[in-house]
């Protein structure tokens, strides 16, 4: 029975906490949405999701309304608690996206009802990958995050790095923050400073984070409160206090997975300069098929099935990649003819189709460069949960799940997906995929 219970806002970062969980020794499956009680629990219950340490919620709460994001946490929390969970965990980004409304606060203050708690914290820092929090200021490689380019984001712009007054204006108590002096000073001062906080009636608190030692620290301090907020960072110094308290066993082998057959294929509907080398790297010495977006608006399943003609026959020969990623000045051509959303909904929509072809005809490994695109293959498959596996590159694991397919009545199909968003992965990330963990 999982004893973690983890709600996150968005897909990817679902992906990253669970990520670090695994390789910090704790079994774990991220459910995509709400899950039902019937999958989590009782006799039905999926076998990955019954053997977990965690279980990972993926929401995509992040930018909807604050009322829409409490409901569905809150439901999250509600399956989560009738399946075991002991301890639980509302993910964010390292960037505390959120608007000033929301949804961070409300989210949290909310989970701290319903599990009748008093207090948690905020620690969104991730000092490796440059995210740390100082005086309760958000610094990213460096510039205060409202320099970081944060600022000009189209649904979440960041324009205050001072977290304690951004937290407070979505927050319905007062906001505290917990110094790095502090938690230099050790656990025992932490958990002086948290109580001293909740006899002022502060409910959340933002904690500075310099270093990974203050990850530790932080961790040991909070590993018995019922609810931890933060980023990915944090959940590294879980998993040994939850150890050091006797609350799990951590396990060496947590990420591995039974091992793949089956044929090998990649699509890519990422333009980020890092898959732009990624899909160079691979073509250079395997079989690689660009999609022209034109074509597909001019009769969009003569496009797919001539991609599906050259790419199933390849297969049993070795991993297939068809991509429309691009450089920035095709990309802009493409939406000037066909406008922004048609040029991505097309793109999407054909590598989603595309990725059906190939598991139907036997591809059992599949990976998909790009987050809105790793949406679009996981809708279209029929993927509900993801066993976390090993990682390939920082941030980004291997998983397995189980899908129906439809044109097949047969039991259900074990499928091997990694799923990278833009930037993230070595330049031979693709040549990798032909990965089996025998
Ligand atoms: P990333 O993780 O790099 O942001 P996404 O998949 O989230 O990648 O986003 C890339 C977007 O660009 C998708 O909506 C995709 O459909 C679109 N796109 C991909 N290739 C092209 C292209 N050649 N022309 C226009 N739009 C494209």
């Amino acid at each position: 029975m999982a004893f973690l219970g983890c709600i996150a806002d968005d897909f990817t970062g679902a992906t990253d906490l669970a990520n670090n969980l695994v390789r910090e020794g704790m079994r774990c499956v991220q459910v995509i949405g709400v899950p039902t009680l019937e999958t989590v629990v009782g006799p039905n219950a999926n076998a990955d999701i019954a053997q977990a340490d965690a279980i990972v919620v993926a929401l995509k709460s992040r930018t909807t309304p604050v009322a829409e994001a409490v409901a569905e946490s809150r439901a999250a929390l509600a399956v989560l608690q009738q399946a075991g969970c002991q301890r639980f965990f509302f993910k964010y980004c390292s960037t505390f996206d959120s608007t000033p409304e929301g949804n961070i606060g409300p989210v949290a203050e909310a989970l701290l009802d319903d599990l009748q708690a008093d207090f948690a914290i905020a620690a969104p820092a991730f000092p490796v990958t440059g995210r740390i929090v100082e005086d309760g200021i958000l610094w990213v490689n460096g510039v205060p995050l409202n320099e970081s380019g944060m600022q000009h984001h189209p649904l979440t712009p960041m324009t205050d790095a001072n977290l304690v007054r951004w937290l407070g204006a979505q927050s319905q108590s007062e906001v505290g923050l917990i110094d790095a002096h502090t938690i230099d000073d050790g656990v025992e001062a932490v958990r002086e400073r948290a109580a001293d906080l909740q006899s002022i009636d502060v409910r959340l608190a933002i904690v500075d984070t310099l270093n990974a030692d203050h990850l530790d620290t932080l961790g040991q301090a909070f590993a018995d409160a019922a609810l931890i907020t933060g980023g990915s960072g944090i959940a590294l110094g879980l998993p040994a206090a939850y150890e050091q308290h006797g609350d799990i066993q951590r396990r060496p082998n947590a990420g591995q997975l039974e091992a793949f057959g089956g044929h090998c294929a990649i699509v890519s509907g990422s333009c980020s300069t890092q898959t732009q080398a990624q899909v160079a790297a691979f073509a250079a010495e395997h079989p690689a098929l660009a999609l022209d977006p034109l074509a597909l608006a001019n009769d969009f399943d003569q496009a797919v099935d001539a991609a599906l003609e050259w790419a199933l026959p390849k297969l049993a020969a070795g991993p297939v990649l068809v991509y429309s990623t691009d450089a920035p000045e095709a990309v802009a051509a493409a939406q000037a003819q066909l406008g922004n959303a048609q040029a991505g909904e097309l793109v999407e929509s054909a590598l989603a189709r595309i990725s059906q072809g190939l598991v139907d005809a036997g591809v059992r490994r599949l990976m998909v460069a790009g987050g809105e695109t790793s949406g679009a293959v996981v809708s279209a498959l029929g993927v509900d949960w993801l066993r976390i596996g090993p990682q390939i590159d920082p941030g980004v694991p291997w998983t397995s799940t189980q899908i129906s397919r439809l044109s097949d009545n047969e039991s259900p199909v074990a499928l091997a997906l990694a799923l990278k968003s833009g930037n993230f992965g070595d330049t031979d990330f693709f040549t990798r995929a032909t990965w089996s963990s025998s």
